[in-house]
């Protein structure tokens, strides 16, 4: 009979310590307390089975997220598959950033393009409920992984399919946030790791010999038509494409531009704004100023 700490023992053997944790406690359906408290739970012949045709998959790099269906981001748990990209921590920041924004709107707009899992527009609406959220992607697989993720935190965000601006028309927004496919069809990075088990699509624009950058210069192009005067960009890119990206957007006829590292310190998220004044910031202002006055 295999028992539950014996199995987490056979697993960390073979795969990353934490992950093999994981598994266990997923196969077991247990928590890390029940791992330490009760090692000597057994597990049934079906769940030993299962537990190593999930570290086989691990060993050969299948993401931790696929194996166990969800991962953590900005404090929630979201559902993943082999549809979407696993969302990344560094992605957090642009979250952050974003809210950091939101907070002095009364009902903002907000776009989150190439949404994915998901994982940006929820947070935002989980965090700024008073938003507006839109969240595009041009992929109908993941927009069913997106809708899952909505419902399982309770929030009603407008999901759409198409390509990048395509199904919005003429919409404005105060807010639009992006982490599109970035990486170089060149990178040798697309081969490692967990990569070659995320779609493509998510992960690169799929130009031969390009920089990585043909979706981010269809978002940046396309965002003084898309936003309201004052209103924000703030799109994620690779480690060396922060000074591209700067370009582009100064291109774009935005302002205030600036990029923030992630927590490793790597170049990882800029933002630029729409010049203008925006009229709901103004009434803001002019209501701080009169409670001043009395
Ligand atoms: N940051 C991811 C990686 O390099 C790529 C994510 C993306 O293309 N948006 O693995």
């Amino acid at each position: 009979m295999t028992t539950i700490g014996e199995a987490w023992r056979l697993a960390r053997q073979r795969i990353d310590r934490l992950d093999a944790r994981l598994l266990v406690e997923h196969v077991a359906s247990c928590s890390h307390a029940d791992l330490l408290a009760h090692p000597g739970r057994p597990l049934s012949a079906l769940q030993v089975r299962q537990l190593e045709a999930l570290v086989q998959r691990r060993t050969s790099g299948e993401p931790l997220a696929h194996l166990v269906g969800s991962v953590g981001f900005y404090g929630r748990e979201f559902s993943v598959s082999a549809d979407v990209l696993v969302p990344r921590p560094e992605t957090e920041l642009l979250v952050e950033l974003a809210l950091e924004r939101l907070r002095a709107l009364q009902e903002p707009a907000v776009a989150d393009l190439g949404t994915g899992s998901g994982v940006l527009a929820v947070s935002l609406k989980c965090h700024c409920p008073q938003a507006r959220v839109v969240a595009v992607d041009l992929s109908a697989a993941a927009l069913v992984v997106a809708r899952m993720n909505a419902a399982r935190h309770g929030v009603s965000i407008r999901f759409i399919e198409g390509d990048w601006y395509g199904p919005l028309g003429g919409e404005r927004f105060d807010l639009i946030v992006a982490n599109p496919p970035y990486v170089a069809m060149s990178d040798p990075h697309l081969a490692s790791g967990g990569l070659p088990f995320e779609p493509r699509m998510a992960l690169t624009d799929g130009v031969a010999g390009g920089d990585g950058l043909e979706c981010t210069r269809v978002i940046i192009g396309g965002a003084a038509m898309h936003l309201l005067p004052g209103g924000w960009l703030l799109v994620e890119h690779g480690h060396d494409q922060g000074e591209a990206v700067r370009q582009l957007l100064q291109e774009a006829g935005l302002t205030g531009i600036a990029t923030w590292p992630d927590l490793a310190g790597i170049e990882r998220v800029s933002a630029a704004r729409l010049p203008g004044s925006r009229d709901r910031e103004s009434q803001q202002d002019g209501f701080f100023f009169q409670t001043h006055e009395l």
